[in-house]
């Protein structure tokens, strides 16, 4: 029943196909709707990459134990805290698939991200979903829906799409409220963006106080890896043992955990992505304000931006003139497009397009 309830999750489609189907030239496509990296992997892990492909008739460490090594000096954390997944959608999967079963309940909050219904709904639990609060989680409300039935609440933070955020000290009243026998994952897919600001949180730091926590993260963002699939969860180790029980032996293969061995060492890339998405969040936050439109405030890589009625109109007039940006309407947020942050010239095509588009199909 969970399974046929489900709808499928729309990735963007891919930069060719819709070169096709718009008659351009792919090198012509602007692509901000994935919040990848603009900026293209790093030379360092494209190297550790290539030289890793030398052993691809072997199979891959199962147990992953020079990622986990470099992750651990990384995080400060101990190996046997660690979970390694295909992205972090696939440990988002395994701690549902671990935690949850039919007649559970998996609290989560309106627009938040989509995987967390998705793994709910597929192992046959319930999915209890609270209205937000100024685009944000209300973790108050979050916390008064516990029931016995409770045994999972999934957190996005910084949130996406709506790239809300919420503090340490809200973080912490919340895991205060919520009973330990419940689990709280803390998605922390974009934290790396936060670095330097008032809202920051490290999710990490946390799990010293509360047991019951479990810290999801990914090299797809801001360490630039989102082909190669690596995403880990932190957490007690008694609760890393169940998740390494129960994932795929080789979740994560042997390019992969080169290249984000090799990534890790990279700092200088992370800064630049960060500078790079600062900056860009600063261009389309002037452009919209330029052209009278409200956006939500992010804390993120991606921006949603409230274009009005007719979004699926301005999301086609886009897409004519060759930007992909992502419809948001299925995260109950039919005036808004979200919007991945760019290099400063594909945020200035964007920008163009949308003046252009709203002239139009506003
Ligand atoms: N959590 C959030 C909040 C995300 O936005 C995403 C990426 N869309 C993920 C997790 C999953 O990313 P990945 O599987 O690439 O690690």
């Amino acid at each position: 029943e969970g399974v046929q309830s489900l709808t499928p999750y729309q990735p963007g489609k891919p930069i060719e196909e819709l070169a096709r189907e718009y008659g351009l030239a792919p090198d012509e496509i602007v692509k901000l709707a994935s919040n990848e990296n603009p900026l293209g992997p790093s030379p360092v892990a494209l190297e550790a990459a290539r030289e890793a492909l030398e052993e691809m008739c072997r199979y891959p460490d199962g147990n992953a134990f020079t990622l986990k090594k470099a992750l651990s000096r990384y995080l400060a954390v101990a190996p046997t805290q660690l979970t390694l997944g295909n992205g972090s959608n696939d440990v988002l999967e395994v701690i549902a698939r671990c935690f949850a079963a039919p007649g559970a309940e998996v609290i989560y909050s309106q627009h938040a991200f989509a995987v967390y219904p998705l793994v709910t709904l597929a192992i046959g639990a319930q999915g209890v979903e609270v209205p937000a609060k100024n685009w944000g989680h209300d973790l108050d409300a979050m916390a008064d829906a516990v029931t016995d039935q409770t045994r999972l609440i999934f957190v996005a933070n910084p949130n996406n799409p709506t790239g809300t955020v919420e503090g340490e000290a809200a973080i912490r009243a919340f895991l205060d409220k919520v009973p330990s026998r419940v689990l709280v994952v803390l998605d922390e897919a974009y934290c790396e963006y936060l670095s330097g600001s008032d809202d920051e949180v490290d999710g990490i730091t946390l799990l010293q106080d509360y047991r019951n926590l479990i810290v999801t993260r990914t090299f797809s963002k801001a360490w630039g890896l989102a082909a190669l699939r690596v995403g880990y969860a932190v957490s007690s180790p008694s609760i890393a043992d169940i998740l390494n029980r129960v994932r795929q032996p080789f979740n994560v293969d042997t390019v992969a955990q080169a290249a984000a061995t090799a990534v890790l060492e990279d700092l200088e890339y992370l800064e630049r992505s960060r500078e790079v998405n600062r900056h860009g969040l600063r261009q389309l936050e002037a452009g919209f304000s330029e052209l009278g439109l409200e956006w939500i405030p992010s804390a993120g890589n991606f921006v949603a931006v409230d274009v009005g009625d007719n979004a699926q109109g301005v999301f086609e007039g886009l897409l004519e003139q060759g930007v992909i940006v992502r419809p948001v309407a299925g995260y109950g947020m039919p005036r808004h497009l979200r919007v991945t942050v760019g290099l400063p010239e594909e945020n200035e095509r964007f920008l163009r397009a949308l003046t252009r588009t709203l002239a139009t199909h506003g």
